[in-house]
């Protein structure tokens, strides 16, 4: 498997890190009898590099590899390394292609061995990939925000599949959400939860501004607990801003006074309308833009880091040579 053409993301990437070390590009492949790419049986995360002034730095990478931790964990599915190894593991990977800026995905998965379902006896595989990666939903869409739909896709029911894992096999359910808003003419859609309540994005969570408050559908309407979700109700929380969990009806969407995505692909992604009614005054609102502000700062190094989210990766590369 050759690297596609110069301006694809995944041009420039010589090294992926697989069960223990950097193989090249081209040789990073799996048996197409793998477990996962049958049944789904794959556990992974989106993390992303950030170049900041003080040199390149990963964002809340801890708690990246504790949501993959527990994801692993909902499926029974133990990892063969230890946080330290993964967290090495993610900087070889962005130190050995010279990135400084970038995606990181980590991926988990049950192998190739015995046919079935049952994947308790086969292997588990780790691979760390990373590749430059831009603005998710377009390049216009943080000044502009993006048009979206609700979907007539439901998002699965919490006693179908736990949405707290992050697993491949919830992606099917994203992407028919996506395909249809794509469909549509609309770049993204928003999955009621089973009960007609807001969840989420195919790829993000969603917050809306409604009477001065920032709220945002809580656990229990089957959403990802993203880490840039948390992050953003820290930050809100710092500006006085209330914030709350909530069951959103989704009347709220056509109603409310601002409304954003938020995700580690899409970061901050103002939201401008929904089924083409428009969003508020139709451009990103005052609070969404200062979440976007300090967000935007904190993670490019402009803001002091005052909740410790950013690990620099020189610092662990200084780590790594004593
Ligand atoms: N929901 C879904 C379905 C996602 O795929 C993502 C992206 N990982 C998110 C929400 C946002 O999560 P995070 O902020 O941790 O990237």
């Amino acid at each position: 498997m050759q690297n596609p053409n110069s301006t694809h993301p995944f041009a420039n990437v010589r090294w992926i890190w697989m069960n223990g070390e950097l193989v090249e590009f081209e040789k990073a492949t799996v048996h197409v009898l793998t477990h996962a790419l049958h049944y789904g049986s794959g556990l992974f995360e989106g993390i992303r590099c950030y170049k900041t002034r003080q040199g390149s730095a990963v964002f809340r990478l801890p708690e990246h590899l504790k949501r993959l931790e527990n994801s692993c964990k909902v499926y029974r599915m133990e990892i063969p390394y230890t946080r330290e190894q993964l967290t090495q593991a993610v900087f070889d990977a962005i130190i050995g292609n010279e990135f400084e800026a970038c995606y990181i995905r980590p991926i988990i998965f049950r192998g190739f061995g015995s046919p079935g379902i049952n994947p308790l006896p086969l292997p588990v595989d780790v691979v760390v990939a990373v590749w430059p990666w831009g603005k998710y939903l377009g390049d216009e869409a943080a000044e502009r925000g993006v048009d979206v739909q609700v979907s007539s896709w439901r998002r699965f029911s919490p006693a179908s599949s736990p949405a707290v894992a992050k697993a491949t096999a919830n992606y099917l359910n994203s992407q028919l959400v996506k395909v249809e808003a794509l469909t549509n003419g609309y770049v993204e859609g928003i999955a009621l939860d089973h009960s007609g309540n807001v969840s989420e994005g195919s790829g993000e969570n969603l917050f809306m501004v409604a009477d001065g408050r920032l709220l945002t559908p809580n656990m229990a309407s089957s959403i990802l607990p993203g880490i840039t979700r948390d992050a953003i109700i820290t930050l809100a929380r710092d500006m006085g801003i209330e914030v709350k969990e909530v069951n959103m009806p989704r009347g709220m969407l056509y109603t409310c006074d601002e409304l954003f995505f938020t995700g580690t692909a899409a970061e901050v992604t103002p939201i401008r309308s929904v089924d083409r009614i428009t969003v508020g005054e139709g451009h990103p609102g005052p609070i969404t833009q200062r979440l976007m502000g300090e967000f935007n700062g904190i993670v490019r190094g402009e803001i002091e880091d005052r909740h410790g989210w950013l690990t620099p990766v020189a610092r662990v590369e200084a780590a790594a040579r004593s």
